[in-house]
């Protein structure tokens, strides 16, 4: 059986989804790359953990001018294909306080919007930019804690920049999507 889990990454604009993903798929970085203005699909097969798994990850652009705020873009943007995910992927940066916000809205939204029978779908968060420890506003215990205790969501932070837990992010993802050849 062939199955495609459809992956969605979702955040506040210069957060560094698509640096993340572009690091994972491509193992590059660019300081300086043009905003994502439309969703961006990628159909890789993952070798992970022995085996090979069929993703398509979805780059979306931000669903709205920050803050996220009308219901009817976030209704477009699950027209377009976010109901049908398998998983979601929320990033925001630990160096910017309203990314986080950001994401608060967007999965509050994810939990109004899910259609009967999807309510398992996995929500990972992830803190990017680690490498820019120094800047950081939002401690990591709080996070960590809000996301796993309360949230019940996975909580990885990354650095897009040094591959640092990139691969982690998505072993983590696979993991969550039940592929319980993935557990060991
Ligand atoms: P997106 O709008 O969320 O897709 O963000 P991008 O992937 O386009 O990244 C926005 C900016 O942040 C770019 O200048 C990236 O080079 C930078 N960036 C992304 N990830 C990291 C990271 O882990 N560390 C640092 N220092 N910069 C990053
Ligand atoms: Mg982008």
């Amino acid at each position: 059986m062939v199955t495609t889990f459809k992956v969605a990454v979702l955040g506040a604009q210069g957060v560094g989804k698509s640096a993340i993903v572009r690091q994972f798929l491509y193992n590059e970085f660019s300081e300086a790359r043009a905003p994502t203005k439309t969703r961006r699909v990628y159909l890789p097969a993952v070798v992970m953990n022995g085996h090979v798994h069929d993703l398509q990850i979805m780059d979306f652009p931000p669903i709205t001018s920050f803050p996220v705020n009308t219901l009817q873009e976030w209704a477009d943007a699950c027209c377009r294909g976010l109901r049908s995910v398998h998983a979601y992927i929320l990033v925001y940066d630990i160096c910017c306080f309203d990314s986080f916000e950001y994401i608060k809205t967007i999965r509050q939204q994810i939990l109004e919007t899910r259609v009967i029978g999807t309510t398992e779908t996995p929500i990972i968060i992830v803190g990017n930019k680690r490498d820019l420890q120094r800047g950081r506003v939002i401690p990591r215990w709080n996070v960590s804690n809000l996301v796993k205790k309360t949230w019940k969501c996975g909580y990885i932070e990354c650095s897009a920049k040094y591959n640092w837990h990139v691969l982690l992010l998505f072993s983590e993802l696979l993991k969550s999507l039940g592929c319980a050849r993935c557990k060991h």
